[in-house]
């Protein structure tokens, strides 16, 4: 049976009525250094589950050619936008769905460019699992790996913003200069592990290599012939995919939806989001806070079908029976019974990766779930030993590169958290000027007008 038919309970008048699809949903984010191939792969990948039809297939390959780009013709299928064909780069996050007998699907394409880092955090932040592309190409592998390359930046922002499970794909085994050597493989997987060990990564469990070739579609989805590659006997891609172990979702838990996005649909609010935990009805009476809207939701969308409810762990838009001016991305949507109530100040642990001194008074953005708000460091606490991850008993001035505190950060506007302990996925944070300064997550939280707990 097709991952179509399994899905279809009856047909009535060509109507057809889906079943409640039992199977996991995951949001896979596609990270890595400019160029290493990511758009490709995610167009290789719709195309070789069926995702686009032949006649997409070669209109984006007429448009290829027509500028020159014959090779980017699966790349412009994640690559939405007339800009970014120009230009050849992912800009917004790309987002596209496929499915397997196992699993349901969504890409989250994010751009590899260092301006567009806070994009990239974005699509992060509502993924369940990353792949990091890496190109083997010579001299390609090592750009994006040094000092400068978004490889590590973006390794290091996915492990911080709770992605614990990595496949990494070494991409362009069928260049020239790689011709699917087993040296080069080893090599970059040697550089990898040491570095991912460093950020915490459980190698064991949780981070698996897969050479591929995106372009040519080789070990994406059937496995790889010993007449290509004799040395490798693991899975492909979409294997690997498909037998990573159900998640732990918290279906029982009060409903947090953070909002991306919200547009009008012929007059109808919707707002877009990932269910973090809980579930939302068809009929249910919502809040949307800090703003304190109550409202109820008309219908409900997954991936463009209408359905009763949705699980955690699912993108859903959410059709909504109120006006849309106070809403905005970052505020959360929640059950009405025990709604995120608002903070303004909370203590966290703080890891500052990029700042040479980091004083009480500093401010700058702070990315937390789907918001970006300006907050001012009140008071450091203390400093956290390394070692044991305990407090050091010195006061302390201020913080600098590598160093881990404790602080009190005061946001410029009230925000929905939730401590990290509770639902990590509202509960880490990162800090931005420019550049990535360091990651977070939240300890303890003070509601308005009460004292911190
Ligand atoms: P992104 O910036 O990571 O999204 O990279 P793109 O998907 O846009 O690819 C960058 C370039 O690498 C394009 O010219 C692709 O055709 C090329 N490329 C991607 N995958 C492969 C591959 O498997 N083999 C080879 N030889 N080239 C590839």
């Amino acid at each position: 049976m097709s991952a179509e038919e399994a899905q279809i309970e009856a047909v009535t008048d060509g109507v057809k009525k889906l079943k409640f699809d039992d199977r996991e949903h995951y949001n896979v984010v596609f990270i890595g250094h400019v160029d290493a191939g990511k758009s490709t792969l995610a167009g290789q990948i719709l195309y070789i589950t069926g995702m686009v039809d032949q006649r997409t297939i070669e209109k984006y390959e007429r448009e290829a050619k027509e500028k020159n780009r014959e090779s980017w013709f699966l790349a412009f299928i994640m690559d939405c936008g007339e800009d970014e064909r120009e230009k050849g780069k992912t800009v917004e996050v790309g987002r596209a769905h496929f499915e397997t007998e196992a699993h349901r699907y969504t890409i989250l394409d994010a751009p590899g460019h260092r301006g567009y880092v806070p994009n990239m955090i974005g699509g992060a932040s509502q993924a369940d699992i990353g792949v990091l592309v890496i190109s083997a190409r010579k001299g390609e592998f090592e750009a994006g790996f040094d000092k400068g390359g978004q490889t590590r930046e973006h390794a290091t922002l996915a492990k911080t913003l709770g992605i614990d499970r990595l496949i990494i794909v070494i991409n362009k085994m069928d260049e020239p200069t790689v011709k699917w050597a087993q040296e080069r493989f080893d090599q970059i997987v040697k550089d990898l592990s040491q570095f991912l060990k460093g950020l915490g990564y459980d190698m064991k469990k949780n981070v698996q290599f897969i050479p591929i070739a995106g372009l040519t579609g080789v070990n994406i989805k059937d496995p790889l012939s010993p007449e290509i590659c004799p040395w490798y006997k693991g899975h492909s891609l979409i294997q690997a995919l498909d037998n990573i172990p159900s998640l732990n979702r918290k279906q029982e838990g009060a409903l947090r939806v953070p909002i991306i996005d919200k547009y009008k649909d012929r007059g109808i609010t919707v707002v877009l989001g990932k269910v973090e935990s809980g579930t939302i009805t068809k009929g249910q009476k919502v809040v949307l806070m800090p703003n304190r809207v109550t409202t109820e939701v008309v219908s409900l969308k997954c991936h463009e079908e209408e359905v009763e409810w949705c699980k955690p762990g699912e993108n859903v838009s959410i059709y909504l029976k109120c006006d849309d001016e106070d809403i905005h991305s970052g505020h959360v949507l929640c059950n009405t019974e025990n709604p995120c109530e608002p903070i303004q100040e909370f203590i966290g642990q703080f890891i500052v990766l990029d700042k040479n001194m980091l004083a009480p008074g500093y401010t700058a953005m702070m990315h937390i779930h789907t918001a970006i708000e300006h907050f001012k460091i009140k008071t450091i606490i203390s400093k956290i030993d390394r070692k044991t991850g305990k407090p050091l008993p010195d006061k302390v001035f201020s913080a600098k590169s590598k160093d881990i505190i404790e602080a009190r950060f005061e946001m410029e506007r009230p925000i929905c958290v939730e401590k990290f302990e509770t639902l990590s996925a509202m509960g880490r944070f990162t800090v931005r000027e420019s550049k990535t300064i360091g990651v977070g997550k939240v300890l303890k939280v003070k509601p308005l007008k009460s004292s911190i707990s």
